[in-house]
């Protein structure tokens, strides 16, 4: 079989919508330990299916400002999904071990971020297993979701990742904050390709990102939309170890 390589700018330009959505009323609970077991009950099952989710996630951490936006996503009751770098795992721990502690889903995003179409098997898995065990040592847990730096991956890449048992994790659309790092842009962009199950690129070591936050994250849930990791936006994809989400042109899993 002949390499595929996919870039996912190849991905076609997300439709934009922008219907507001009022939060549904939630019903009144009658005491106050009845609301915290329902909030308790909410937060362990969510289901995408009945709610309108989305995910955040924040490549390439964790960054500098990850415990300003760890504050923010505790403040709101939002959960996010953060593809880590393996050496930031190592310099920053104490950041790795409160995502887990609070909620948040890891995932691996390489050790040094190399593009994995252009290394050598053995490379990647080197890459992925040092992440494996960084954040293992930083939090206790080990991360289940594969993003290949740069959203590049081939059959080589599919491969490594089935041998880890993890799917590869590609985005919906990005808010292109690092490109723009202005946070008025980033809230916009942010905002304009928002869509139910939709799972949107952010970085943690951009500023302006963590510093929009507090508004963006308001917005979202005033348009309706419950934050949440990727694996619940996923669940119902069904995905094996080695499947690319969501399935870049000219990719089949
Ligand atoms: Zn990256």
């Amino acid at each position: 079989m002949s390499r595929q390589i996919v870039s996912l700018l190849a991905i076609a330009t997300v439709a934009v919508t922008l219907t507001p959505t009022a939060a549904s009323a939630a019903p009144t609970p009658k005491a106050p330990v009845q609301a915290a077991a329902v909030a308790q009950a909410k937060a362990k099952a969510v289901d995408c299916a009945q709610l309108k989710c989305i995910a955040l996630t924040f490549d390439d951490g964790p960054g500098k400002y990850a415990g300003t936006l760890l504050d923010t996503l505790k403040k709101y009751n939002a959960k996010a999904t953060f593809f880590l770098e393996g050496q930031y795992v190592k310099s920053r721990p104490a950041f790795v071990k409160r995502m887990a502690k609070e909620g948040h889903e890891l995932g691996n995003h390489s050790y040094s971020h190399p593009n994995f179409t252009t290394i050598e098997p053995d490379a990647v898995k080197n890459e992925i297993q040092k992440t494996q065990d960084a954040v293992k040592k930083a939090a206790g847990v080990e991360p289940k979701l594969l993003r290949p730096p740069y959203g590049m991956l081939d059959v080589q890449t599919s491969e490594v990742a089935a041998e880890f048992g993890m799917p590869m994790i590609l985005w919906t659309a990005g808010s292109r904050d690092w490109a723009t790092k202005n946070s008025a842009e980033i809230k916009k962009q942010t905002l304009a390709v928002a869509k139910r199950d939709g799972i949107i690129l952010m970085h943690d070591w951009v500023k302006q990102t963590v510093d929009v936050m507090p508004s963006l994250v308001k917005l979202l849930q005033s348009r309706g939309y419950t934050l949440v990791k990727v694996s619940d936006v996923i669940k119902s994809q069904n995905l094996q170890p080695g499947d690319a989400f969501p399935v870049p042109e000219g990719w089949e899993n």
